[in-house]
Parts: C-alpha cells; sequence; structure tokens
C-alpha cells in the first residue's frame, strides 16, 4: 500500500514474502529507491524474532537494514529529527501489530511529505481484520492484494489457515505454524480443525 505523499499498502503479505514470492510491485518499489542514499527507512515489529533484528531478510537472501519497534511513534526519536527530516521513503513491515499505524502514516505522508510502503496482512487466520491494516486503506494511494500458492492444489491462496490449537490472534510462526491455502481448502481445513478440536474436548470432558 502506497500512501504518498503517498502511502502504498501491500495487503496479505509482509515484505519477506512480497519479495520472495508472489508479488513482485513491492520489491519493485523498494528497489526503485536508493537504499544506499539513506532516503529509505525500513521499519519492523519488534514482536517479530524470527529473523535478524535489524535486518529484513528475504527469502532470496538480500538483506536490508531495518528498525524493529513496538511502536511507530517512537521511529522518529529513534533515528533522530534531522535523519527524519531527511527520508524520502519509509517501509513498514508487519504493519498489523502496529496499534498507531494509522495516525503514523497520516502525519508522515500529509504533513512530513514522506511516501510511505506499508505491507501487513489484511485478516488473521480466522479472516478477522487484523490490526489497523484495513483501516489505513482510504489514506492510500494504491493497494495491492497479494496471494500465495495453496500449498494442497497450487491455486492462488487468499487464506491462511494455522496448523496448531493455539487460539490467540498474534501467533508469530513459519511454515510450522501458517499455511497459505485457496478458498475450498481453507473451508475444508478449517471444518477438519474444528472437527479436531471438538474430539479432544470430549475426550478431555471424559476422561
Ligand atoms: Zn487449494
Amino acid at each position: 500500500m502506497v500512501i504518498s505523499k503517498d502511502v502504498n499498502s501491500t495487503i496479505g503479505g509482509d515484505i519477506n514474502q512480497t519479495t520472495a514470492t508472489a508479488a513482485p510491485p513491492c520489491k519493485a518499489q523498494f528497489h526503485s529507491y536508493d537504499w544506499k542514499g539513506g532516503s529509505v527507512a525500513l521499519i519492523k515489529s519488534s514482536k517479530d524474532t524470527r529473523y535478524d533484528h535489524n535486518a529484513i531478510v528475504t527469502h532470496d537472501g538480500d538483506k536490508y537494514p531495518c528498525l524493529a519497534l513496538r511502536d511507530l511513534s517512537s521511529f522518529r526519536q529513534h533515528i533522530g529529527s534531522s535523519a527524519y527530516d531527511k527520508l524520502d521513503v519509509i517501509g513498514i513491515d508487519e504493519a498489523q501489530f502496529f496499534e498507531d499505524l494509522y495516525d503514523f502514516c497520516q502525519r508522515a505522508a500529509d504533513h512530513d511529505g514522506k511516501t510511505i510502503i506499508v505491507a501487513g496482512l489484511d485478516g488473521d487466520y480466522l479472516r478477522r481484520s487484523f490490526g489497523s491494516v484495513l483501516d489505513i486503506i482510504p489514506l492510500a494511494d494504491s493497494v495491492t492484494k497479494l496471494t500465495a500458492q495453496c500449498e494442497l492444489c497450487g491455486k492462488r491462496a487468499y487464506f491462511t489457515l494455522r496448523k496448531t490449537d493455539e487460539t490467540q490472534t498474534e501467533l508469530i510462526g513459519g511454515a510450522d505454524v501458517y499455511m497459505p491455502v485457496c478458498r475450498q481448502h481453507y473451508v475444508s481445513g478449517q471444518g477438519v480443525i474444528e472437527a479436531a478440536r471438538m474430539v479432544l474436548q470430549q475426550k478431555l470432558q471424559c476422561g
């Protein structure tokens, strides 16, 4: 998703996924800016510790320096006002984890003249709106909904099936926890998972 000055939002994936798989637009957008010139900064959530904390590492092995933060409002203070003023582009990865996403994007684009590239999940594993990602669509110049490939049949995957029993919304994991699936396999997969859960509960009650 690009907010411009510009906010460009990419939903249904993250920068890792987008650079690696189905979504060249995000990668192309990032590559089109001058990384080494210091005019671009990347922010990701400090909640995700799966990868290098100070870099976004794509599946291709490309590494981009980034700041891992709990909230976006501390970004300016972190890099300092003069560094912030020089920035042209701010990339935000895993946007679903930032509660102050809307306010940050609005201010940075409208008042500070930044171009913001946002990548995040639009829905959680139950296909409910995730964080504030959908709230910033009205701010965006353009929005791209990405798809992966269904792990079971190879068709376009719009949804994520959680393979484990955990039910909290924020559960960070990779292929061990989540699986991209098409609509048909999402519906049948949810059915199987719920049936297994009911059997387990019945066993617990009987036992
Ligand atoms: Zn499928």
